[in-house]
């Protein structure tokens, strides 16, 4: 999808027609040495897109965004922005194409003030002293509230940069690209070291900054990619891997070998299935000893063939429960309707289970949402639903 923005950048001037693709990499591979740090990588990203790469360490991500910088030279393939092939340019025609990078580290100006900061990277050409002294025309005026705005600095602007936390010094920089307005944003691992509420502000950031620029983040936390993540691509042993929304990531049987470093045993359906229990028994922020454990036993019963194979299961299945997805994108994911009406009688069961003495007190307020919730976007009918929580209800009593 191209967003509207996009037809800003469409005109005689260089810039790129708004159905075209803002960086296309074709069958790159660098090799350090005879080592393939990307071997054959195609890549290719929209106008306004916000892409987010994972991948496991010494997967060629930093190299990635090397040879979009021109830090590295493809060994082979090609790279182009806004259709320009970039072989051979140095690093700081590159950057002036309209490609902004922020590294791991703030490099800001510790000793002069988030507006100074700002002012700098706005007027770059007018060096330390012009640019905080000259007068300033209107339009110039208006760039730099605009941006401490954008970052969440207002309130900061007179002070020192030395003097904010790390995050904000994040926010900060990544603020100093946006000033000269880059057309693609790479930033790698911005969410390393920052507290959770200093990683949510920075996720608000680049979603806020996507649709008006083109953005490719690196990131290891799950969590924040979960918040800001649209499409994902996985990158192992310098190739794509696999590409897709972050709940077809958390499924797909290859990418979960990549990471745990066992393909799994069960099916991409069953890993479905178990998505959206697990969403359901995560629901209130916590998953209970108890619902855990019925979870483990119903869908080890399941999937397991046979008794043995069942206690074996457990351990893995116990691995996959502790990510979820929110329940609406886990429930989009499941297929047919044999499916949900196991998805709902393994859901009943676990918001049943925080406290089997006690059935009806054990469904928090919390679960009893989640679970209306969970029947509304199952589209089962109603007397199915009915019929279902009453073969679960007769199994407990027994
Ligand atoms: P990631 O960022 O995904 O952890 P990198 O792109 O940093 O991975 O590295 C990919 C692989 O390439 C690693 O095995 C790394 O050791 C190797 N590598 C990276 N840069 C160089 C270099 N300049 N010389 C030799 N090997 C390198
Ligand atoms: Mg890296």
């Amino acid at each position: 999808m191209i967003p509207a923005s996009a037809s800003s950048v469409a005109d005689s001037s260089g810039a790129i027609a708004p159905s075209e693709k803002i960086l296309e990499i074709d069958q790159v591979t660098v090799s350090f040495d005879g080592f393939l740090a990307l071997n054959n990588l195609n890549f290719s990203l929209a106008p306004g897109e916000l892409r987010v790469i994972i991948g496991p360490n010494g997967a060629g991500k930093t190299t990635f965004l090397d040879t979009i910088t021109g830090k590295v030279q493809p060994t082979q393939g090609t790279v182009r922005f806004k259709g320009r092939n970039l072989r051979g340019l140095p690093e700081h025609k590159i950057s002036r194409m309209g490609i902004g990078r922020k590294f791991q580290t703030p490099r800001v100006y510790l000793n002069l003030t988030v507006r100074e900061n700002l002012e700098l990277s706005c007027f770059p050409h007018k060096g330390v002293f012009s640019s905080l002294f000259s007068p300033r025309t209107p339009a110039e005026r208006r760039t730099v509230p605009a941006l401490l705005e954008t970052v969440g600095l207002t309130s900061r602007a007179e002070l020192p940069a030395a003097l904010l936390s790390h995050g904000e010094k994040q926010r900060l920089e990544i603020g100093m690209l946006v000033a000269q307005s880059p057309d693609l944003l790479l930033v790698d691992e911005p969410a390393a070291g920052l507290t959770d509420e200093e990683t949510y502000a920075l996720g608000e950031l680049l979603q806020s900054l996507a649709d008006s620029h083109a953005l490719v983040v690196i990131e290891h936390d799950m969590e924040f990619v979960r918040q800001i993540a649209r499409q994902v691509t996985v990158l192992h042993q310098g190739s794509v891997l696999f590409e897709g929304s972050m709940d077809d990531v958390q499924s797909d049987p290859r990418v979960i070998e990549v990471y745990l470093g066992n393909a799994p045993s069960i099916t991409e359906e069953q890993m479905r299935v178990l998505r959206v229990v697990a969403a359901v028994a995560w629901c209130d922020g916590s998953l209970a000893p108890a619902e855990e454990a019925i979870a483990l036993e119903r869908l080890s019963g399941l999937f397991a063939t046979d008794s043995l194979q069942k206690d074996e299961l457990k351990g893995e299945l116990r691995d996959y429960l502790m990510t979820h997805v929110s329940l609406e994108s886990a429930i989009a994911a499941l297929g047919d309707r044999d499916l949900r009406e196991q998805v709902l009688a393994l859901s009943y069961e676990v918001v049943r289970a925080s406290d089997p003495r006690d059935r009806d007190a054990s469904i928090n307020e919390r679960e009893a949402y989640t679970y209306g919730q969970l029947i509304e976007l199952l589209g089962l009918p109603p007397e199915v639903v009915q019929r279902i929580e009453g073969e679960v209800d007769a199994r407990l009593m027994k």
